[in-house]
């Protein structure tokens, strides 16, 4: 790739609340890399797992994004209004779509004798890969994944280097449509990456280990793959990926521009390794984009 070839990025937030400082990097990152190439900067609300949203979050997570100087390119979209995209991709991927009638209980029970990395994944074991097993109900939609020989998927990701998985040992068939009817993050994000025709991800690295199954899919619906980049997740004093759940709070109680440069971009900015002195907010992006690019190649 070189620097005159189209760059579509993206931010792709679920609206579980508002902005945390963690999510505030992800945020800065990708839209760092995207105005460091010159590219466009998607925003899309992943608001397909209606258990996890919450009412406003989407409105405020937005207007954080325009009080930080994030300025969005085209319109935002939604995932819960794309389900016919989904659905269409559904039917592509044909038979190798399975219904499943398996818990999550019965799938950790029946791993109890596996060790090391394997035991803390919760890797389907195939119960219903040939036919609803006897007196199950069809809860999720699964996704074969190749057995003989394993699906070993490997990526070189921009900050991470290379990454491998084993999806056949470490993952096995995966969920595309979930027991409670809500469509799966994997599905939804490379049908939508797919169909925005976004070139570069940039996101948390806890998103690494979906990586290799979102090119499996890519693969499987003809996509490209795009590039990637991970950056680091910001983690709370005991360790644990901030988020809502592990109590993270929002950054921006409507405070004024300079505190928000103080209180919210320079920290995020400084946690990906940039040095920026900034006055003001527009000063900010002007000496941030630059750093990006001096500490972010793109191959
Ligand atoms: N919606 C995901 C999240 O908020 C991010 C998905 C992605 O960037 O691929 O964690």
């Amino acid at each position: 790739m070189t620097d005159s070839t189209p760059y579509i990025g993206r931010f792709a937030p679920s609206p579980t609340g508002p902005l945390h400082i963690g999510s505030l990097v992800a945020a800065m990152a990708s839209y760092l890399d995207a105005k460091a190439h010159h590219g466009l900067w998607l925003v899309r609300i992943e608001d397909v797992d209606g258990d996890r949203n919450v009412a406003g979050a989407d409105d405020h997570i937005l207007a954080s994004l325009r009080r930080c100087g994030m300025r969005w390119d085209g319109d935002v979209t939604w995932q819960s209004r794309r389900s016919a995209l989904y659905e269409q991709a559904l039917l592509r991927l044909g038979e190798l779509v399975y219904p499943c009638g398996c818990s999550r209980k019965e799938i950790a029970d029946s791993q109890l004798h596996l060790t090391g990395k394997q035991a803390q994944a919760l890797i389907y074991p195939g119960t219903c890969r040939h036919g609803l097993a006897p007196g199950k109900i069809a809860r999720a939609l699964r996704l074969k994944v190749p057995r003989v020989p394993h699906c070993v998927v490997a990526f070189d990701d921009r900050w991470a280097g290379h990454v491998g998985q084993d999806l056949t040992d470490e993952v096995g068939d995966f969920v595309v449509k979930r027991a409670d009817g809500f469509w799966a993050y994997q599905l939804a994000v490379v049908v939508d990456d797919g169909a925005q025709g976004v070139t570069d991800i940039v996101r948390g690295a806890d998103l690494l280990d979906s990586t290799p199954r979102q090119l499996y899919l890519q693969q499987l619906l003809g996509l490209p793959t795009p590039s990637y980049l991970h950056v680091p997740v910001v983690l709370n004093e005991s360790g644990e990926k901030l988020s809502k759940q592990t109590g993270a709070t929002a950054f921006d109680h409507g405070a004024e521009p300079r505190q928000l440069l103080r209180d919210a971009l320079l920290p995020a900015a400084r946690f990906l390794g940039l040095d920026v002195q900034a006055e003001s907010i527009a000063d900010f992006w002007r000496a941030a984009t630059p750093a990006w690019a001096r500490l972010i190649q793109r191959p």
